[in-house]
């Protein structure tokens, strides 16, 4: 069988080559159901089957592809303008309620019930987002493989260490106006290349959400000359944007107005 999905021929995860596993399987960059259909390569079928698959034997049983995909869903129910009493019905979702009369969103019952669920929920979110850039960036640049990557391999593929993910509060009460059908497009282009270069970070905008996340290891020394200044310039005024937080529980993303602790 020919192995039609890859170019360099290593895993960007696993740095497997040929030798040692496949690359037969369609890798989705960005999860299907979110509306993208960027075909990635260098992915192999390990690797692209470990993040769409569950596994019982985590502390979060559900796949990573799972989870943001359903965080999205989430963000788009709460952006939808016609929740009246009945939204609740048509509301499916694994992971939350939705309550018209406290109008707000609810982390079931048996996930609350259980200890750390919150936490560890919010770590494989943020796996969610890395495993995204690294796709994409190795989709348009073909240098994924570049060492810089490591810590993110080592979080995203075996969940090793923690890569910080920061979040652009809405002030409440904006609404976004961005299609949320549009299909997920990402820059790579010179200025970002440069700015992944000399200071570690990209800025990933997701369905109107503003993510900041640390791609390598100058981000850390570059928090308060880049992204804080960064921040504050897109702050402006404070009129769309008021606050730069670093997620550590996914009820920080207010998504909307909601209170939904
Ligand atoms: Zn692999």
């Amino acid at each position: 069988m020919t192995e039609l999905y890859k170019k360099k021929g290593i895993c960007i995860w696993c740095s497997r080559s040929s030798n040692e596993t496949s690359f037969l399987t369609k890798p989705h960059t960005i999860p299907k159901k979110l509306n993208a259909h960027k075909i990635g390569f260098d992915i192999c079928d390990q690797c692209n089957k470990y993040f769409g698959s569950d596994n019982n034997e985590e502390k979060i049983k559900y796949s990573i592809d799972k989870i943001t995909k359903e965080i999205f869903n989430v963000h788009r129910f709460l952006l939808s303008n016609e929740k009246d009493s009945n939204s609740w019905k048509k509301f499916k979702s694994q992971f939350f309620n939705y309550y018209h009369s406290k109008n707000a969103l609810k982390i079931k019952i048996d996930y609350r019930k259980n200890i750390g669920f919150e936490e560890a929920f919010t770590k494989k979110f943020k796996r969610g987002i890395y495993n995204i850039f690294l796709q994409e960036y190795h989709r348009n640049t073909e240098n994924g493989l570049d060492a810089q990557f490591d810590e993110i391999r080592n979080f995203v593929r075996y969940n090793i260490g923690d890569l910080p993910l920061y979040y652009l509060k809405n002030r409440t009460g904006i609404r976004l106006t961005e299609d949320l059908d549009m299909p997920m497009e990402f820059s790579f282009n010179q200025h970002v290349q440069s700015i992944i270069d000399r200071y570690g970070f990209y800025h990933m905008t997701l369905k109107g959400l503003n993510f900041f996340i640390a791609v390598n290891q100058k981000a850390f020394e570059n928090i308060d000359n880049y992204l804080i200044p960064e921040c504050k310039y897109l702050m402006g005024s404070g009129f769309v944007f008021n606050k730069l937080i670093e997620i550590k529980k996914i009820s920080q993303i207010d998504f909307t107005i909601q209170d939904w602790s």
